[in-house]
């Protein structure tokens, strides 16, 4: 039924979230229609999903590969109109004619975006979870005032959201729940020596033993930061305190993560390691859509096993637990480092092992101011973050 038709934007459709999504959205014609795709500057990449997917708006970052999309279009006939900047972005994410916005650029660069969906009262599909750790009662309260709703598509993020009970909003903390325990992988390092790890490349560092992912967050997992972002990302999202979340690595990825009830239960989502499972999940909310993922195959697969993280050797997985328990300016202080110093490594400027240095300065600087208020406020404290980070950045390369 036409009604029935969910009009989606995706912001950073080329990426690998964004792309996941199309996949999704692809095996189901009737029940989508793409409004708006977006992505910073692979005009091929995109001129290519726009001629498959015939959007109503193409967004890109600069105005030179606007351009190239745009002739690109033109010469196939298609009629998608191509804008450029920040101000289109948020456009197409709280444009009227949208319920559904898949929020998947990587980084802070993701934040505005989001806030003007929340405001505008969408369907938010968060992949972006960086825009929770920077400013995360920053977008819930915009969430609330929007009359806005937010699906998880964090692979945990999205398993404890089915573990809680039906009717459960974000940024409470349900009843009955002792606590939250996400599952990591280890990353490519789990079993690295520590010596092993400071000569760790990017190819190396991006070579994830389960998932396929963007370079930032492939990098992110091999560090252990990504499991502490979704910390607090967790803490936003579910309500509760650092002292009721916890991390068990799990080698297989095929536990999701788990929520442990008073009464003894623990209850955990499972599937195979493949991002179309909570994308179809939120897209279809609350009903159940076919993601074109295997069924699991527990027999085949024979062992899941668990083991404690290693503080030690995953440094950044001890400073979130610190920003989370700190509060205010820290989590946003960490993210903003973070993604200076993974940069910088994916650059070859930075040994992988000092990825924790660079964030550690930046907390210790930034760290103990109050939160941001606003978005300005939230950006500045970003700001200030990243230009100790780069500081560091010298220091370490000297
Ligand atoms: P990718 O690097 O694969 O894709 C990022 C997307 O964002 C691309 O479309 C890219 O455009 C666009 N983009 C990059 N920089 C900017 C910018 N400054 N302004 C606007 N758009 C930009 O990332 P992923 O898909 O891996 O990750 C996206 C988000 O989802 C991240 O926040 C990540 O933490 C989260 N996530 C990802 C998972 C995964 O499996 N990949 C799992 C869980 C969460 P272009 O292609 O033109 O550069
Ligand atoms: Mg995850």
């Amino acid at each position: 039924m036409q009604s029935d038709v969910r009009t989606i934007t995706i912001l950073g459709a080329t990426g690998s979230i964004g792309l996941s999504t199309l996949d999704v959205v692809a095996r189901h014609p009737g029940r989508y229609r793409v409004f708006a795709l977006s992505a910073h500057r692979q005009a091929d990449a995109l001129a290519q999903l726009c001629l498959r997917h015939a959007p109503r708006y193409a967004v890109l970052g600069d105005a030179a590969a606007a351009g190239t999309v745009r002739a690109r279009l033109a010469a196939a006939g298609c009629h998608t109109e191509v804008l450029c900047g920040e101000a289109a972005l948020a456009e197409v994410a709280a444009h009227p004619q949208v319920d559904t916005v898949m929020a998947a650029i990587v980084g802070a660069a993701g934040l505005a975006p989001a806030i003007a969906a929340a405001r505008a009262g969408k369907r938010i599909l968060l992949a972006n979870k960086e825009s929770l750790v920077m400013a995360g009662e920053v977008f819930l309260r915009a969430c609330r005032d929007g009359g806005a709703t937010v699906l998880p598509i964090d692979s945990e993020h999205n398993a404890i959201f089915q573990c809680l009970p039906p009717g459960q909003g974000t940024g409470s903390a349900a009843p009955g729940v002792r606590r939250i325990l996400l599952t990591a992988s280890g990353g490519p390092f789990r079993r690295a020596s520590a010596a092993e790890m400071a000569r760790a490349t990017p190819e190396q560092a991006c070579a994830h033993p389960n998932w396929s992912m963007g370079r930032k967050i492939s990098v992110d997992s091999a560090t252990m930061m990504n499991k502490g972002l979704e910390l607090i990302e967790a803490s936003y999202l579910f309500g509760l305190p650092e002292s009721r979340l916890g991390v068990i690595v799990h080698p297989q990825s095929i536990v999701h993560s788990m929520v442990e009830y008073e009464d003894g239960s623990t209850l955990a989502q499972l599937g195979n390691p493949d991002m179309r499972t909570p994308i179809a999940h939120a897209l279809a909310h609350p009903e159940r859509i076919d993601s074109g993922v295997a069924p699991l195959s527990l027999a085949t697969i024979g062992r899941l096993e668990f083991e404690e993280p290693d503080m030690q050797r995953f440094p950044c997985l001890r400073l979130a637990h610190e920003a989370l328990r700190a509060g205010g300016a820290a989590p946003c202080a960490l993210n903003a480092a973070n993604e200076v110093a993974v940069a910088a490594f994916l650059d070859r400027r930075l040994r992988f092992t000092d990825i924790a240095c660079v964030a550690e300065a930046a907390l210790q600087a930034v760290g103990s101011r109050a939160a941001g208020v606003d978005v300005d406020e939230v950006l500045e404290i970003d700001r200030e973050a990243r230009s100790v980070a780069r500081r560091q950045l010298s220091r370490c390369a000297a």
